[in-house]
């Protein structure tokens, strides 16, 4: 990335800004202009606050009893939604379900071709 310094940027009207110094976190992102805030760290943060919230929405969706630490209700959500998607994972190794198939009653037989030569005695 090229070498921008935050003066530059302000003088250029410019969002963003590096100077070649990673933040506290490493992230070797520039920063803002208006804030000083790390590219990466706001990046970050954002994504976190976007991923609370769509588990909040999913703790309602689910319906997660509401006396529950939200790590377990977190845990419990991605538990029903990997289970959900047990019957999509057997249908494409297997094919089928084999639960649903049993649940479906005893396979239907094939329809016999009697394709063998008779030989009458
Ligand atoms: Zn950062």
């Amino acid at each position: 990335m090229q070498i921008i310094t935050k003066s530059t940027a302000q003088a250029h009207g410019l969002a963003r800004y590096y100077e070649g110094v990673p933040c506290a976190k490493g992230h070797d992102s520039g920063r803002y202009t208006k804030s000083d805030v790390c590219v990466g760290c706001a990046t970050g943060r954002s994504l976190r606050y976007a991923t609370r919230k769509k588990m909040e929405k999913l703790w309602v969706e689910v319906g997660v009893p509401a006396d529950m630490p939200p790590e377990m209700k977190d845990a419990l959500v991605i538990w029903l939604r990997f289970q959900a998607t047990i019957p999509f994972i057997k249908q494409a190794i297997w094919g089928t379900d084999p639960m649903l198939t049993m649940s479906m009653g005893p396979p239907v037989p094939e329809p016999a071709f009697d394709n063998q030569v008779k030989s009458t005695p």
